[in-house]
């Protein structure tokens, strides 16, 4: 049993922020920050390891537990947990200070033939993000051979179903509010424009 770097999982561990709490101020606070990551996805994770404890989930890794326990409602609990540690790890990963711009020549061909243009893409990406009725992630994804924008509610993740994730926003009010209050649009349009992470999508395209 092991996780994607091989190690064991009989304990799920809080992975290590990409960078810096700071890091991507001003577009989204240290304060902020400090809240999402130290607190939720670490309860997420503290959440999870009491759930599988004893359980025919415990020492799989967080992809494994979602899908085996995607769609089950007596394991809801466990899943909604599992879902939101992996979909935080992957979210801390889609952004990056100084980000935003322009993707690889690769990936940029690729969006070209999925949307026809980067700035069509972005307003895909801000649609699904801005109208995400509560709370849920706004993700770029991979189907078959095509790029594609999808949106999930609270916890759901593409990983469920078998769609490969790319790239995320977490639209959950806790990722903004502090900062932008009910602004959604606006946190939204500044992480699209300022610190979206596009190596991380080529680097996904590639696994
Ligand atoms: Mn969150």
């Amino acid at each position: 049993m092991s996780n994607d770097n091989g190690e064991n999982v009989s304990v799920h561990l809080l992975p290590a922020l990409p960078y810096a709490e700071s890091a991507l101020a001003p577009v989204i606070s240290a304060n902020t920050i400090g809240f999402h990551y130290g607190k939720h996805h670490k309860g997420y994770i503290d959440n999870l390891n009491k759930l599988v404890a004893g359980t025919e989930f415990a020492g799989l890794t967080l992809e494994k537990i979602i899908v085996k326990a995607a769609g089950d409602a007596k394991n809801a609990a466990i899943f909604n947990n599992a879902a939101q540690a992996w979909n935080h790890t992957f979210y801390w990963r889609s952004l990056m200070p100084n980000g935003g711009g322009e993707p690889s020549s690769e990936l940029k061909k690729k969006i070209e033939a999925s949307f026809g243009t980067l700035d069509a893409l972005k307003k895909e990406l801000a649609t699904a993000a801005t109208t995400q009725f509560g709370s849920g992630w706004a993700w770029l994804a991979l189907e078959g051979d095509k790029l594609k924008v999808v949106k999930t509610g609270n916890a759901d993740t593409p990983l469920a179903k078998g769609v490969k994730p790319l790239l995320t926003i977490d639209v959950w009010e806790h990722a903004y509010y502090l900062d932008y209050q009910n602004r959604r649009t606006d946190y939204v349009a500044a992480v699209i424009d300022k610190l979206i992470n596009w190596s991380f999508a080529v680097d996904n395209l590639k696994r």
